[in-house]
């Protein structure tokens, strides 16, 4: 099994057909990218790189990921992209970490060489033209024999405490999150084009998958990143894109709509699918972006232990409003996908019945084969066959997953529970609230209080007083932050989720009057 076959394939079938886009520009039909690739291939081979050996990809999104991830995998090799954003060094420990022996990188992301790699490639220089300047058929270059089993992806975690932890993620699991995206969500064919706005190195990168399993068109935006304005131009000249999008991303869109006044047929044109997930979505941004862009979402949740695959709710169920409990599911993460099962469970591992809380399992093809030279941490997430996520949740009578929260993020005030995500969506249904994120502080007679970091929409008028008055009229009174702060954004990591660590961090020595 090796996901390099996948690039083989349509390149025997449809050799001509666009395969890669930067911006709207042709950069590569089906047959060019596997022409390239192989010959990257024989590359790697030639320089002595063995079957299972890894790879750096340090670069900002451009087409050239894709040629570089096909390259590696048809020499048997294990890519392991590391986010563009983080600081050369970063980038070095995991290189030492993963033991990488190649990087490829953005010449003004890694300016200078890393320490530790034997040879390390500028994707834009004559050297990379060079080394995929095809020389042979495709087929002419042999795809590298690998089991199911054997690695594909070491997917670093974000990190949001602590080192990053080396997902080992094999080639059963990628053949797995790709083929799960036609059961769950959405169906792809070839003129379709997937759009990579958000890190090529995280889950927008793994969407690659299923989009050459289809045979379907990759966009690179010319910017490289997220810009809203730029992503419907293309989106409506390509004929509609399908992208993935963490929740902040999902709000510049529907921003960007409203501002330019574009009515549902408009964003139609411009996107067919957009896949969100990764951190919360409150329900009055979904029904928000709904309103604006109308049923064109799906939502997923996945961590990079079960890539992209835990739940996902459906276009369907998402546009459903006349179903009876559509809020309760606009609130939730979906039911399991289609290869995996979900429970939530006590701290053995044991399911609890339905409508109770405990911590999220997940069981199938898609879960990592465990935590690269971290026998520890494996044995502390893969127990008795289960992944233990570290998310807590609940499942009601349908299947339906409710996250709460990770279980670091729980607040215990006078001995009871409280969810934080519970009181942020209480709170963004306020007025002139745009985003907030609620943490537990120290508290010499409660143990911890509620205290809620709270971002005012530009220009409104909003004060402690206004949002306790809303707060109590909708939850219970030791629910309710005791503290506000408002603040003008809120800090994030490279993936656009909130740091919850960074805030419990400012409390309460940070500048500003606690109110
Ligand atoms: P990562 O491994 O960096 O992709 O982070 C995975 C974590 O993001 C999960 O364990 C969840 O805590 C969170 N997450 C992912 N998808 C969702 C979602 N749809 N809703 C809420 N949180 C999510």
């Amino acid at each position: 099994m090796n996901l390099a076959h996948l690039l083989l394939r349509q390149a025997r079938l449809a050799p001509e057909r666009p395969a890669i886009l930067h911006g709207t520009a042709p950069w590569a039909s089906y047959g060019a990218w596997a022409a390239r690739s192989a010959a990257l291939a024989a590359h790697l081979r030639a320089a002595g790189l063995r079957p299972g050996e890894r790879v750096l990809l340090f670069l900002r999104n451009h087409p050239r990921y894709l040629e570089v991830l096909c390259a590696a995998w048809w020499a048997g090799l294990v890519v392991v992209p590391v986010n563009a954003k983080l600081h050369p060094r970063e980038a070095e420990w995991i290189a030492a970490d993963a033991q990488a022996r190649w990087a490829f990188v953005s010449a003004d992301v890694a300016p200078g060489p890393l320490a530790g790699v034997a040879r390390q490639i500028d994707i834009e220089s004559p050297e990379m033209d060079a080394l995929l300047a095809p020389h042979a058929q495709p087929w002419e270059v042999p795809v590298a024999e690998r089991a199911p089993e054997d690695l594909a992806w070491l997917f670093y975690t974000s990190g949001t405490t602590g080192r990053p932890k080396g997902v080992m993620l094999t080639q059963r699991n990628l053949m797995t999150m790709g083929l799960t995206y036609f059961a769950d969500v959405d169906a792809v064919a070839p003129g379709d084009a997937m759009a990579y706005a958000a890190p090529m190195s995280h889950g927008a990168g793994l969407y690659a998958i299923p989009h050459l399993m289809a045979g379907a068109r990759h966009v690179v935006p010319a910017s490289g990143g997220v810009d809203a304005a730029e992503l419907f131009a293309l989106g409506a000249a390509l004929g509609g894109l399908s992208t993935f999008a963490a929740p902040t991303i999902v709000r510049r869109l529907v921003e960007h709509a409203e501002q330019a006044g574009l009515d549902h047929a408009a964003c139609a044109r411009a996107f067919k699918t957009i896949v969100y997930g990764g951190a919360p979505m409150y329900v009055a941004d979904i029904q928000r972006a709904l309103a604006v862009m109308g049923p064109r979402f799906v939502q997923i949740y996945g961590q990079g232990e079960t890539p992209m695959v835990a739940t996902a709710l459906a276009r369907t169920q998402l546009a459903d409003a006349a179903h009876p409990r559509w809020l309760a599911r606009l609130a939730s993460v979906g039911v399991a996908q289609t290869p995996v099962e979900v429970r939530v469970a006590d701290a053995d591992g044991a399911a609890l019945p339905v409508g109770s809380v405990g911590e999220v399992l997940v069981r199938g093809d898609s879960v990592m084969a465990g935590y690269w030279g971290n026998p520890e941490a494996t044995a502390a997430a893969l127990r008795g066959g289960w992944l233990f996520t570290g998310d807590i949740g609940r499942l009601d009578a349908d299947g339906f997953l409710t996250l709460l929260d990770r279980s670091k993020d729980l607040i215990i005030s006078g001995g009871s529970n409280i969810y934080p995500r519970e009181v942020e969506e209480v709170l963004l249904t306020a007025p002139g609230v745009a985003e907030v994120a609620v943490v537990g502080a120290p508290d010499p007679e409660w143990g911890e209080v509620v205290v809620a970091f709270v971002v005012p929409v530009p220009g409104a008028q909003t004060s402690a007083e206004a949002l306790d008055q809303h707060c109590l009229a909708q939850m219970a009174r030791f629910k309710r932050p005791k503290h506000y702060r408002l603040v003008d954004a809120l800090p994030k990591n490279h993936y656009g989720k909130v740091l919850k660590t960074a805030l419990r961090a400012q409390w309460p020595d940070a500048a500003g009057p606690a109110q």
